[in-house]
């Protein structure tokens, strides 16, 4: 085993931090985590309030629900933190998180990831300490954990030692701009249903073009928006 430096470092801000690693230390990022090609650190923001009863959030200013976290607490905690690449927040309101984001971020060095809790977190620290907000998709969570660790796991998995075949990662959904081709293994005849034929001739340039015409096709079909944009005008 080398003793490199890892590729990445994430820096995940908190008030729930039992929630990590969680999922992260399971399978292929659990063993890159392990291996060291990933580190994780997780900081609880609540270390950086200052009153007695660590408060950490507040009502909302001009009255609403719930309660939003204070910009003072968050912004210690964010400078506390190690600066290794961007910060960003998770949040609905934010950047749709895309493979293309993914590995963006991959390329590393790492990033800090502030998950907020209840109503979110106060405006003023967002633009103050340059928090990129990037959402998992349109719909409302609790909390960011899950999202973080949705986008770490996208991340790990790209980090370079992590997959086993490298070709694995080149010929999936969205990488293309297409969604993936289907699957198939054996038996060869599963409950009336057999593998279709083509992928079982060993001629390498028809199964290449048997997976293309299926990855258009269902793209066509479940996602029009990816279709229009991998061939604009062709819908
Ligand atoms: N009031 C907010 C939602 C708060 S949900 C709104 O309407 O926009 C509480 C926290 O969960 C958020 O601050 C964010 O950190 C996280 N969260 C919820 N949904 C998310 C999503 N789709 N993507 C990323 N983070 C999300």
């Amino acid at each position: 085993m080398s003793f490199k430096a890892p590729s990445f470092h994430a820096t995940v801000l908190t008030l729930f931090p039992e929630m990590f690693p969680g999922p992260l230390g399971l399978s292929l990022a659990g063993r890159a985590l392990e291996q060291g090609i990933w580190s994780l650190e997780t900081r609880d923001i609540r270390a950086s309030a200052t009153d007695r009863h660590r408060t950490v959030d507040d009502h909302p200013a001009g009255g609403g629900a719930g309660m939003v976290l204070k910009p003072d607490v968050l912004a210690a905690a964010i400078d506390a933190a190690p600066s290794e690449g961007p910060r960003l927040l998770m949040s609905p309101r934010g950047q749709p998180l895309t493979q293309s984001l993914v590995r963006e971020l991959g390329a590393g060095p790492g990033c800090l990831i502030v998950c907020a809790r209840f109503e979110g977190v106060d405006e003023r620290v967002i633009g103050k300490r340059g928090l990129r907000e990037v959402s998992i998709g349109d719909y409302v969570l609790s909390g960011g954990e899950p999202a973080a660790i949705v986008l770490l796991d996208a991340v790990v998995r790209l980090l370079p030692g992590v997959m086993g075949s490298k070709a694995s990662g080149d010929e999936e959904s969205f990488e293309g701009g297409l969604l993936e081709h289907p699957h198939y293994t054996k038996p060869n005849l599963w409950e009336g249903i057999e593998i279709p034929g083509v992928l079982l001739s060993g001629d390498h340039k028809a199964i290449a073009r048997w997976k293309q015409e299926r990855r258009e096709a269902l793209t066509r079909a479940r996602r029009p928006d990816l279709w229009q944009a991998h061939m604009p005008g062709k819908i």
